[in-house]
């Protein structure tokens, strides 16, 4: 009978600083890696491990980042669609211009865009409704997460889903109640719980769309006809846009919410009560409706959101590093573990990639690399949301 050697498919790797979770770090830290998992994270000092060690130096080890909500397929619209001008206008100006893009550019400018994205530290990412398909894209990235298959528009048959790709989940997500049937919405969440697979919809982004849904009529209603869509039999007017999530079902932790920007106080204590996950994409908000989320007010009701950039038509980068530091300097009172939180763990639930966001025993072997010199851990979590172009690289262990 053969033994197996516990050296073989093992690797062990140190550095000065470990984040385990943000505000639980081990200082002369080592990651041990079995067969793509982690085995055991410590501090150096104890036992020696089974497999010779890989000293990456002074810097930090952390698990890679997540961004919950992204269009990588509408990344060759960079620079290319009014953003100063308001909601509709950009709307309508993404989608001229998103026809303009041909089918070999929009490739290229989302394999680029995606290259950039990991590049910033991103392992783990949820892209929605892209144009084309993108799953094998990147499971060759060595990316994990979920591709959201949108919809919108008036009521029809939800189709069945493809296969997995690697550890590329895929499933339905609503545009918004603003464009999408609420019968839609509810059959798209149905369907999601039938299968086990985390449902999103964005929700409450824009003044347009509280307007749109309290009242029936306006710039947003003469849109919709425009477009063709015959919103007439929604029955779903006269509320604001997460009563209406709440009263179809869409809200609970099987749900991730992409921007609630739009949102009074009892409505952020309807979110916290339901448990669902608010992705924020601050950096896209300020670009198209001039404000920033109510982050304060969200921690305060409970409320761990997560992160996304949004697609390159709003945001200038798919950088998760990027928005926390852009939070950072609009929010100095809350602290960098709470930012780093979002940017990791809260988005690693929101997406159910088990073991992600953090690094413990059974996490995947795949690990985050940061240059940087820090004298204590609130230091090193200081750099990480607040220097600009940190050098960092992926470590892949065996
Ligand atoms: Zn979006």
């Amino acid at each position: 009978m053969i033994h197996p050697n516990p050296a073989m498919n093992s690797s062990c790797h140190r550095a000065k600083w470990v984040m385990r979770s943000p505000g639980r770090w081990i200082e002369n830290g080592i990651v041990e890696i079995r067969s793509g998992r982690i085995v055991d994270v410590r501090s150096l000092g104890k036992k020696p491990p089974q497999s010779s060690i890989s000293d990456h130096g002074g810097g930090i080890l952390m698990p890679p980042l997540v961004n919950c909500h992204t269009h990588l397929t509408l990344s060759a619209l960079k620079d290319r669609v009014d953003k100063g001008s308001g909601f509709l206008a950009w709307t309508k100006s993404l989608l001229r211009e998103r026809e303009k893009v041909s089918a070999k550019e929009a490739l290229e400018a989302t394999k680029e865009a995606l290259l950039s994205m990991k590049g910033s530290g991103v392992g783990c990412v949820g892209e929605f409704g892209p144009r084309f398909e993108v799953r094998e894209l990147l499971r060759d990235a060595g990316l994990r997460g979920i591709v959201w298959r949108e919809f919108l528009g008036e009521d029809r048959d939800v189709p069945s889903l493809s296969r997995e790709a690697g550890e590329i989940l895929e499933s339905y997500a609503g545009h918004g109640p603003h464009t999408t049937s609420p019968i839609l919405l509810r059959k798209l969440k149905v369907a999601c719980k039938e299968r086990g697979v985390p449902f999103s919809i964005h929700l409450a982004e824009s003044k347009e769309e509280v307007d749109f849904l309290e009242k029936g009529r306006g710039p947003w209603a003469d849109f919709l006809r425009e477009r063709g869509i015959d919103f007439s039999p929604w029955g779903s007017l006269g509320k604001r846009p997460v009563r209406l999530a709440k009263e179809l079902g869409l809200l609970d932790e099987d749900t991730v919410a992409v921007h609630l920007l739009q949102v009074e106080k009892e409505e952020i204590e309807i979110l916290a009560e339901s448990g669902v996950f608010v992705c924020l994409c601050p950096r896209s908000n300020v670009a198209l409706h001039g404000k920033v989320p109510h982050l304060e007010d969200f921690l305060r009701a409970g409320i761990r959101p997560c992160l996304g950039t949004d697609s390159l038509a709003s945001g200038e980068s798919l950088s998760v590093l990027d928005e926390i530091r852009f939070l950072a300097e609009g929010f100095p009172n809350v602290s960098p573990s709470i930012l780093l939180e979002m940017a990791t763990i809260n988005g690693a639930r929101a997406l159910k990639a088990e073991g992600c966001g953090l690094l413990e025993k059974g996490s995947p072997g795949r690990l985050l690399y940061v240059e940087a010199e820090a004298s204590s851990w609130e230091e090193a979590e200081e750099i990480l949301v607040r220097k600009r172009d940190l050098a960092l690289r992926f470590i892949d262990g065996s």
